[in-house]
Order: C-alpha cells, then structure tokens, then sequence
C-alpha cells in the first residue's frame, strides 16, 4: 500500500518529491511527510491529509536540500495521526526512514531497542527500522553494513528508503516494490514507476533481498549478504505518464468514459503472447483462476466462460483464501492469476505457492514490469493504461475484455470476433445514460441497503456492482445470485428494500423474472437493467442488446456511474475512497 520516493540530484528534493507523492497518491493517502538533508541537516515535515492539504498547511515543498525521502501512508500498525506519519527517524534526528509493508517481528525488535536505550515517539511497527539503523550506523559500520544488518533483522514485508544526515539514500525491499528511476542528474527510488516517469524513463527493478545506495560515488547494488548484484536498466513506456483528469472532475469518471475506447483498441491489437498463453491453458490437466476484489470478480465471469466455451473446467479461488485449498495443485496446474497492479500481496503469495508446487503461472496484468508479471511462465497485459481512481473501473472492463480474448482463441475456434468488434458502440450507448444515473442516485442516496440481482455470467456483475457502491458511496449494497434468493436473502426483502436486477434479454431472462416478482410481492422497489421492456420494474436503465455472452462488459457500467453519483451525493472522493488504497501490498 503507500507510496515511498527518495530522491538524490541536482534539483532541489523537496518539490521533486510533492510531485511525485501526488503522481502515486492512489497507492495510500491518509498523511504524508518529507524528510531532506540540508547542508548536513535533517528536517522533517508531516502531518494527516492529502498530499496537497499536507503541503499547503506544511509548505513541505519549500524543504530545502537536494537528498530527500516522501511516504503517503496507508496505516496498519498505529491509528492516524501526525506522530505516526513517515518518515521517522531514529533517537539522534540524523537517520530518517519512510517504509511501505509490515514489520511483523516489530514489538520484539522495539522491546530490544528499548532496553538499549532507544526511545520511541510513534505506534507504528516502521520506527523501528531507523532505530536498528542507528544502533548498527553508530557502531561505525558503514551506511551498507548498517542497511544489511537491518534487514537481517527484520520479519514480514518491507521497502523501506531511508536517508542519512551525511547525505546518502539507501533503500531495500523484500516482498514489497522498489523501483530505481535513473537520471542523469540524479536517481530516484519509489514504488511506483509513476514516482519518477516525468523526469525519467529508465528504470531498474529491484529484486527481493536487494538494496540500493546512493552516494557521491554514485548507485550501488547489494543482496542482504553484502554481495554485488547487477540489475539492468528496463526503459519504461512514457504512456504510463498520462494520468491527467483531462476535462472530468475525478480520474474515476475520466477512467469509466475511457473504457469503450480501450477495449476497441485492445481488441485490434495482436497480441503474440495470446498464443502460448492459450497452449499452456489447454494443455493443463486442471485450471485454478485467482485474484482479489474485482479482479476475483473477473475470474468468476472467466470460469463461466471457459465452462462454456472450451468447455474448460476452472476452479475460481479468492487469492486470500489460495492458501488452504492448495494441495490438489501440481506440474499439471495452470493457475490463472488476474491483478490490476501485479503487486496484490495475497494474488502474489497465491502464485508463489503455486509455482512452488509446480504449477504453471499465466497472468493478466495491467503493469507488465509488475512482481506478478516477471514471476509469470506467460502474461497478458489488459493494456487500460494506469488506473488512479483507487476502485476499479476500466481495468476490470478490460480484464474482461483479454478473457474474451482467450476464450475466443483456445483452439482458434473465433467465436464472438465480430460481436467484439462492436462491442465499443454498446459501450459509449450505455455511458450516454450518465444523466439518468445522476438522477436515479439523487432518488436513492439516503437507502441503507441495496441489493442486485443476477444469474448466470450476471452474478458476479452483481458482486462487482456492490462492490462499487461500497467502495465509492459506503452504502452496504449486496450481491445476490437469482437462484438463491429464497434461500435466504428474501428474508430481509420489504417495502423499503430496493433491489437492481440484472436482466438482459438472454437465457436467465425469465427466472429472473420470477424472482423480480417474489420481490415485488412483498412490496420491494425493483429497477432492472435491461434491454427488454417489463412491466413489474418501477424504472428501467436501459442497455443495448449484444450477443449474449458480452452483456457483463455493457451491464457493469451503470453501476459504476451510480456508485461515483452516490459518492458524490455524500460528499465523498470518488477517487479516493476512505480506508481503501490501489495497490494492496499486505496481507
Ligand atoms: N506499517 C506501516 C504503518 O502503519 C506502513 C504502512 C504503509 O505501507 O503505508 O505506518
């Protein structure tokens, strides 16, 4: 989660490295800090909010020096408050430390540190990395000894960057991202390439167990052992550059206008890996697709496909739940893995075990240079460009979108390529309804519940649907598969319930009916999404008809439009909503 930057060079840090915590906000925003070195001197500023409340309250961009380390927080360990924002330093003020991860053997390492007479200021399990810092750097070890033996030390995941008075940067990661951005004037160390992508494009991807120095004999390589490791520069798309709003109030709505653009581009797009990705999926004797939140979403409309289509038999897991159903995975498992980010620590924990048992690894990505992607035996890339709105929107149309693809490929079999091709008309017609959302969501903001109703492929779009609404508007909105409706949920159905349902004009069209009947008859408020008239709906949102099976990609956005107006209507950022951030890095 969080975002971590350090930044060495000729300009000055602290407005370098504002900008760069703003570029990768998404990650985790519930404070922010700086620490820069000047002239031999540590100052540090932080405090609770966003980057650019934090900044005009602080002035953190007005820090002079030209060596500086930035963090946004997304806290685990500790509530949130000033004391408890990075960086931190250690007793003496002259080691300052910003880390992404959790410390998990922290209570025992500050118990030690106490009793050697360290004193500690916040709650958080990070502050103890600068004070082992300090106790190995004051024993005249050296700032890569003193690095080495901190991260000996340290049990659970981690990238920390940390500077020291006498002006070097170091850094190192162990099961959390670390990225170096090579400049000719200077280097940068983040979590993301966004952190640095403005003013360079060559980076170098760290690997676990490496740490990074740099000094003024320039950057050095080392593994916890202490030994030289060579890492090459990769060259980074600029596109990944673009994350302006352009003329929308939030990157959310930017990001759900863009979708039918993308999947019209992604579909023309002639993808080599397609191929191997397809092979290593039929050869396998058993099929296992993973991933977290609406990637887990994705993969329960990637089982239903691949059951249908190449009648592929795929067992769906949440990544978090991966780890106790894992004994059947052998050498001849495929495990599909589906992550935005590629840095999804359950996804990537899932994987590792997996991959451990033998199991091949083919994954949809929308980062390809992503943990995720470089541990893959193959990778799709969903090709959405980067997501800033903290929900997930396009990457998950676009998920959909590289399933359709595989399906479509298994076997060269073609089976939907011109329905596809159409697919971005369906799409804009659905986002063309925007006003009728906007209206709908001023009627329904003060609901307490809200339940949609699918079948079929149209069960997890219901799943998927909830979810928005959770995530951006904190109304409690719920899932519900048709057929299970009078096995339980229909106990809490009555005149004040509102129910969505999902009812295109295909197979599950007449059980769904009948349910919006049952509802109805205890006196529940039904608003279908369709593209058939039905007298039993008080409102209808209509949606064009396309081929059957391509529904969830047109289905799915009303709900994405409700979801940002409901957010808007209760005064909450559609982009950021609370307690949540993009890249989910922790267990
Ligand atoms: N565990 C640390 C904290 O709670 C770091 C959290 C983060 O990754 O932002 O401060």
């Amino acid at each position: 989660m969080c975002s971590i930057i350090g930044y060495k060079g000729d300009q000055y840090a602290a407005p370098v490295l504002v900008d760069s915590l703003k570029k990768m906000e998404y990650r985790g925003y519930d404070s922010v800090g700086i620490s820069t070195i000047d002239d031999g001197m540590m100052l540090v500023r932080k405090g609770v909010g966003k980057v650019a409340e934090v900044n005009k309250h602080l002035e953190l961009n007005e820090m002079p020096g030209k060596t500086g380390i930035g963090h946004t927080r997304w806290a685990t360990h500790g509530r949130v408050n000033d004391v408890n924002a990075h960086p931190h330093t250690d007793c003496s003020g002259s080691i300052a430390v910003v880390h992404n991860g959790i410390i998990e053997n922290y209570e025992v390492l500050k118990e030690e540190l106490i009793q050697k007479g360290h004193s500690f200021k916040s709650d958080t399990d990070s502050e103890v990395i600068a004070h082992l810092i300090e106790e190995h750097h004051s024993s005249n070890q050296t700032v890569k000894s003193a690095i080495i033996e901190t991260c000996k030390r340290l049990k659970g995941t981690f990238a920390f960057v940390s500077v020291f008075e006498n002006g070097a940067l170091s850094g190192a990661r162990f099961d959390e991202p670390l990225i170096i951005g090579v400049d000719k004037n200077g280097c940068f160390i983040s979590s993301d390439v966004l952190g640095f992508l403005q003013y360079t494009d060559k980076a170098i991807f760290l690997d676990n167990r490496d740490i990074v120095i740099a000094d003024k004999s320039g950057i050095q390589l080392f593994d916890f052992d202490g030994n030289i490791v060579s890492r090459y520069p990769t060259q980074i798309a600029w596109e990944l550059a673009a994350v302006d709003k352009g003329r929308y109030a939030h990157h959310t709505l930017k990001e759900i206008h863009e979708q039918g653009k993308i999947i019209a581009e992604f579909n023309n797009r002639d993808n080599g890996r397609l191929t191997q990705f397809c092979n290593v999926l039929s050869k396998s004797q058993s099929v296992y697709i993973t991933g977290s939140g609406s990637s887990y979403h994705a993969a329960l409309i990637g089982k239903y496909l691949l059951a249908k289509y190449p009648k592929i038999r795929a067992e769906c897991v949440m990544s978090s739940e991966f780890q106790y159903v894992q004994d059947l995975i052998d050498d001849h498992t495929a495990v599909i893995a589906i992550s935005q980010s590629g840095e999804s620590a359950d996804v990537l924990q899932a994987v590792k075990s997996a991959k451990q048992r033998g199991a091949s690894i083919i994954s949809i990505v929308n980062i390809t240079t992503s943990s995720l992607a470089r541990i893959s035996d193959c990778f799709l890339e969903i090709g959405c460009g980067p997501e800033i709105g903290v929900a997930a929107t396009k990457s998950f149309t676009s998920q959909l979108s590289v399933l359709y693809r595989i399906v479509n490929n298994i076997g060269n079999e073609h089976r939907f390529q011109n329905s596809l091709g159409n697919l971005t008309k369906a799409i804009e017609a659905t986002l063309s309804i925007e006003s009728e959302i906007k209206k709908i969501s001023e009627k329904i903001k003060n609901v307490k519940d809200i339940y949609i109703m699918g079948r079929s492929l149209h069960y997890p779009i219901a799943l998927e649907g909830a979810l928005k609404i959770k995530e951006l508007s904190y109304i409690h909105a719920e899932g519900i598969a048709g057929g299970e409706l009078k096995h339980g949920p229909l106990a809490v159905v009555d005149r004040n319930t509102l129910v969505f349902v999902i009812n295109p004009s295909d197979s599950t069209y007449s059980d769904i009916i009948s349910n919006a009947h049952e509802i109805k008859a205890r006196g529940a408020k039904v608003i279908g999404i369709s593209d058939l008239k039905n007298s039993i709906y008080d409102h209808l949102i209509e949606i064009p008809a396309v081929e059957e099976i391509l529904y969830p990609l047109v289905e799915v956005i009303p709900f994405q439009l409700l979801a940002y107006y409901l957010a808007l209507m209760s005064n909450a950022d559609p982009d950021y909503p609370r307690n949540l951030a993009k890249s989910v890095t922790v267990k």
